[in-house]
């Protein structure tokens, strides 16, 4: 199976580093032209410059946006008016008890989880429907049906992205253009590191060990016992972003380790 996206342009959201960044890498690495986005410049620039080095192109566009706003969002698309691949991948998790998680927990994962994929899609969606092809994938996660305890505003977020999705791919009907939800489980991303790594720093031990026990104690159904790494999950969102997987739309598509224990 050869996955060739040559002549597609695609973004990804918040693809400065985590399984954002492992994205864009394999989007790349099939040929696209590909849309690299973060909140600052910095970071943004440097990501396409380590990108543009592993895999010798010269095709990595930047925009720094924060996708969080409607002005964030706005800008980038006034910088990208026309995109084939939109991948809604930044996002936030902070573990906070319910009762501890204010309004503003609540809004700010909601606004950066959901409504930078609604507001992109709203943009990009009518220009891949006048060309009759196009792709567009929300980064949700098992925690959208195995809702976390510790983390109830993550999981409402993420069950959110699911509907999304589903919904918009009924509204593409008929057309070339597939929307799709992905659900990783536990994924070795930067974010994970961080929110590991007082374990890690209690421990000793090497990340991955930290990872599988978090995994092992926190998310018990898990069949490989591990986290998942970053390029994992990033194969299955390459595979759903090119035309292979055109009869595949409106799913929410596991990557989760067996986590969900549902057939
Ligand atoms: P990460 O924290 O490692 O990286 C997130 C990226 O998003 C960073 O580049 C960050 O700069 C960017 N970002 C955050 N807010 C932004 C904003 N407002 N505007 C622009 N960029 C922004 O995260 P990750 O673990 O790679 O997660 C990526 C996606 O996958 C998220 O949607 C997350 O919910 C989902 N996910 C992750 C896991 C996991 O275990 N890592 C599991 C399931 C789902």
């Amino acid at each position: 199976m050869q996955i060739d996206l040559t002549g597609k342009t695609a973004l990804v959201t918040g693809s400065t580093e985590g399984i954002g960044y492992a994205i864009a890498r394999q989007l790349a690495k099939a040929g696209a032209q590909v849309v690299v986005n973060g909140r600052s410049e910095d970071k943004t620039a440097s990501a396409a410059k380590r990108l543009t080095a592993e895999l010798s192109v010269s095709t990595i566009k930047t925009v720094a946006a924060d996708v969080s706003t409607a002005e964030g969002c706005a800008a980038l698309v006034a910088e990208v008016p026309h995109l084939d691949i939109l991948i809604n991948n930044a996002g936030i998790f902070q573990p906070i008890d319910f009762f501890d998680a204010g309004d503003d927990v609540w809004d700010r994962h909601w606004q950066v989880n959901v409504m930078s994929g609604v507001r992109l899609s709203r943009a990009y969606l009518p220009g891949m429907r006048r060309r009759d092809w196009g792709r567009v994938i929300f980064l949700a996660s098992e925690s959208a049906f195995n809702i976390p305890v510790d983390m109830i505003h993550y999981g409402v977020t993420k069950t959110a992205d699911v509907a999304v999705a589903r919904g918009l791919a009924k509204r593409m009907a008929g057309t070339g253009v597939t929307v799709n939800s992905v659900l990783p489980g536990p994924t070795l991303s930067k974010g994970v590191e961080s929110m590991l790594a007082d374990e890690q720093a209690k421990t000793g031990l090497p990340i991955e060990q930290v990872a599988a026990s978090f995994v092992r104690q926190h998310r018990s159904t898990s069949i490989i016992q591990r986290a998942a790494s970053v390029d994992e999950v990033a194969n299955l969102v390459t595979y759903l972003a090119s035309p292979l997987a055109s009869a595949t739309t409106g799913a929410a598509v596991r990557v989760d380790g067996g986590v969900i224990d549902t057939l």
